[in-house]
């Protein structure tokens, strides 16, 4: 058997993960809201919060009075939905919604916003309305039917064929890119209309970067099964390629699968 290449990762790397980009269960539930502030060095504050409705907010002001809205990078039928949202209006809930977590599903005109911890969160945000405003009609509806199957299936196919993965692995690395690109674009145009530098979230570059990876890794690790599992043991040349530069193979691992 050949050496199997994939990540290493120990269980406080992955807490870590967890902690950093998913949300608290207290939020899921609704019992925690939707809320964040922060003072930026030059006086103005980002503030995220929900309406009474359950719908989102996020704005900068300076002197009390709103200079930035972010939903504006939105069109008006667009709504940034909490899990309150869903407590309110439960008809709207459907079956794998993934309430409480950042994601953007764009047939329904809905971004569910995730758990609001840190200034980090606004590229969370910002990464959302990337998928929005920047990937294709067709790679929306192709990641689609790979994850959920044909249009009049209900269940998700688990599992699913390794064709239909590794064409998902490809089309993760390329929408999941665009989105990023585009929240980095953003930041800069916020910075531009507002004079304040966002660039405090990530004071440096290599920071923002790691940020990305980190993120992107976790769709290459929801990929890795095709290697563990021996369906293609040099898969990890193309994830590579595609996710990040990361090393999969550590000596542990490789001694174990040897
Ligand atoms: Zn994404």
């Amino acid at each position: 058997m050949n050496k199997l290449h994939f990540e290493k990762m120990t269980p406080e790397a992955r807490k870590k993960f967890k902690d950093e980009y998913f949300s608290r269960p207290e939020y899921i539930d609704g019992k925690v809201p939707f809320e964040y502030k922060h003072t930026f060095s030059s006086g103005e504050v980002l503030e995220a919060f929900q309406d009474e409705e359950g719908i989102g907010h996020v704005i900068i002001q300076r002197d009390g009075k709103t200079i930035f809205d972010f939903s504006k990078f939105l069109p008006p039928d667009f709504l940034l939905v909490t899990p309150k949202y869903f407590q309110k209006f439960p008809k709207k809930k459907q079956l794998f919604d993934s309430i409480g977590e950042w994601e953007a599903n764009f047939n329904r005109r809905l971004i569910f916003l995730g758990d609001f911890k840190s200034l980090k969160d606004i590229l969370s945000l910002l990464h959302e309305i990337g998928h929005m405003e920047n990937n294709t009609p067709e790679d929306t509806e192709d990641r689609r039917r790979l994850l959920v199957g044909s249009p009049d299936d209900d269940f998700s196919v688990l599992p699913r064929a390794v064709s239909s993965e590794k064409k998902l692995a490809k089309l993760h690395s390329k929408i999941e890119r665009e989105a990023w690109a585009w929240a980095i674009f953003a930041i800069r145009k916020a910075e531009r209309d507002t004079g304040i530098k966002l660039s405090e979230i990530f004071p440096k570059f290599s920071d923002l970067k790691k940020y990305i990876n980190d993120c992107l890794g976790g769709y290459r690790r929801s990929h890795e099964w095709i290697i563990k599992e021996g369906h293609d043991e040099d898969f990890y040349k193309a994830m590579e390629k595609l996710f990040d530069r990361w090393k999969y193979s550590s000596a542990v691992e490789n001694k174990k699968a040897a």
